[in-house]
């Protein structure tokens, strides 16, 4: 099957730090890819490269049938990006939903205008269609009693679940979850992978950076093991998680687990 995903040679420094290294994987349609790796390797910075939030200094990424050259985009002598490159970067970061560490919602708003804020303001949805849309998406990660709550009367858990709700409204291509449970309580962990787990089920495409080894094990159809901003190890999680051939994986594993 084609790759909904391809990334090609991304390389990105902050400052004289190379924070990735010549990167390049693809994902296909469908699948569930994990990144997993050591602390400041460079996971993070990748994920965000795929849409565009974070501008690698040079390779390409295409989703679907959005490319941006990387090494093209480079802003003009006020700072700023052409309005063309500003155009494939918006196009680029349309193919993708992200889901944060932290939930960003926005505190006034109830779970459903979270949801539909985008679809409306940025898709030019009708405000109606849109909240019927928001409703759905809201029963599907188990919030459909919660839809008119706003943020501060939800658990973690559930805030973090409004916001892979968001991130699915304006249907994206692909999913990128950035370590979606990380600032959750250990009892509010099992909820939000319950759902990624559902939306993998249903075939979602989905890219997730993560600690939880053992689920990315159960979920995972493709395992990126990242180190110093190299993949050193890829490939099924029967053999980068259960049976590593890399020194580095071996080791990040023995501690993790
Ligand atoms: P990971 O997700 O694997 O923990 P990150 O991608 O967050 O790694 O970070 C990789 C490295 O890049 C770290 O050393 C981090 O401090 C650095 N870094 C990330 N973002 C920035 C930034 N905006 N400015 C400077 N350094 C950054």
């Amino acid at each position: 099957m084609s790759p909904i995903v391809s990334a090609q040679h991304l390389r990105k420094s902050f400052g004289d730090h190379e924070v990735i290294k010549d990167i390049s994987f693809e994902v296909a349609e469908g699948s569930v890819t994990a990144i997993l790796g050591p602390s400041g390797s460079g996971k993070t910075t990748l994920l965000r490269s795929l849409n565009g939030l974070e501008l690698p200094d040079s390779g390409v990424v295409e989703i679907a049938d959005a490319r941006v050259d990387f090494a093209e985009v480079t802003p003009n002598k006020r700072g700023r990006l052409p309005r063309e490159q500003r155009a494939a970067l918006a196009r680029l970061g349309a193919q993708s939903g992200f889901v944060f560490q932290a939930h960003h919602l926005f505190p006034h708003k109830t779970a459903v205008q979270n949801v539909t804020e985008g679809p409306i303001v940025v898709q030019g949805i009708d405000p109606a269609a849109a909240d019927a849309a928001g409703r759905e998406l809201l029963d599907k990660v188990g919030l459909a009693a919660h839809a008119d709550k706003f943020p501060f009367q939800l658990s973690g858990g559930q805030q973090q679940r409004v916001g892979i709700a968001r991130a699915l409204a304006l249907q994206p291509r692909v999913v990128l979850f950035d370590e979606p449970t990380s600032a959750l309580d250990p009892e509010l962990v099992g909820e939000v992978l319950r759902v990624i787990r559902d939306l993998a089920t249903e075939g979602w495409s989905m890219v997730i950076v993560t600690h939880e080894v053992r689920f990315a094990q159960q979920v995972a159809d493709h395992v990126l093991f990242i180190d110093g901003g190299l993949v050193v190890e890829e490939g099924p999680p029967s053999e980068v998680i259960a049976d590593p051939r890399n020194p580095r994986t071996r080791e990040f594993l023995r501690r993790i687990l």
